[in-house]
């Protein structure tokens, strides 16, 4: 059985000392528990956090992200960080084509695949997200758009072993107002199909699929009883040590009520 695999998104926050402190209170609400056997834990940091979190999280079973690369390995490309600049940093994992990444930095289809090839090829983790916007839901497109993303993204590629797949309805991010469960069951059903149509049932069902968008400490069990969701990716409530702290607990319960 596959572990849960719960992703924290820092987005632009945290500073030197308070990820110091955040590693503190996470580490100590998680003592005495083992959670390590059913959770993978990750941590998608701002590039200036990466060595002191990949630093601190030595020897814990947690990985350290990236939360966006150019696939490029070097060249005249101001402010950007490429898979090669990364793998010296240690770094192995990153998220490609969040939502914010397609909305305020024009990121669209193609970089989006360049990326997700490219960090393939280089033997790194990439969490591909994916989701509609609102319109697009009330106008029954979603289907529609999940297959263009995930087609496109996917195009060339044949090796997917460390590929993480994000589901994150836009309008849900950031928004508390998370998707039901219902509704992203059945966008994971669907993601499942695709890739199952790609890549045939059994590697399918190796690729971890994660719910992202409003999930909380409350929440996330409901998200995790889905057949088709493997994890979480974690924007808001991942921003405190405690809390993400709470949601590794979470799953480290529905993991055993799975196994009962
Ligand atoms: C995200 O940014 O990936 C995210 C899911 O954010 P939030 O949990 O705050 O909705």
């Amino acid at each position: 059985m596959k572990k849960i695999v719960l992703i924290a998104n820092w987005k632009m926050h945290h500073s030197q000392l308070s990820a110091q402190q955040y590693f503190t209170d996470f580490f100590s609400a998680l003592e005495g528990i083992s959670w390590e056997e059913a959770v993978q834990v990750g941590f998608a940091v701002p590039y200036t956090l990466l060595g002191l979190v990949r630093q601190t999280l030595q020897n814990k079973p947690a990985r350290v992200l990236a939360q966006n690369v150019h696939h490029l390995d070097q060249g005249a490309f101001t402010g950007e960080i490429s898979l090669a600049m990364l793998a010296d940093l240690g770094i192995r994992a990153t998220l490609i084509g969040h939502s914010e990444r397609r909305q305020y930095f024009a990121e669209n289809l193609e970089t989006v695949n360049l990326k997700t090839k490219a960090a393939l090829r280089a033997g790194f983790s990439p969490v591909l997200c994916i989701g509609e916007s609102l319109s697009e839901r009330q106008e029954s497109k979603t289907k529609e758009v999940i297959e263009r993303q995930l087609r496109s993204a996917l195009n060339d590629i044949s090796d997917h072993s460390n590929l993480i797949i994000a589901y994150e309805p836009i309008w849900a991010i950031g928004t508390g107002l998370a998707a039901s469960p219902h509704q992203a069951q059945e966008v994971h059903q669907q993601i499942r199909a695709l890739l199952a149509s790609n890549y045939g049932t059994m590697h399918a069902s190796r690729i971890s699929l994660l719910y992202g968008g409003s999930v909380t400490p409350a929440n996330l069990s409901s998200f995790l009883a889905q057949p088709d969701i493997d994890g979480a990716l974690v924007g808001g409530a991942s921003l405190q040590g405690e809390s993400f702290a709470a949601m590794v607990k979470v799953a480290r319960k529905s993991r055993k009520e799975q196994l009962s």
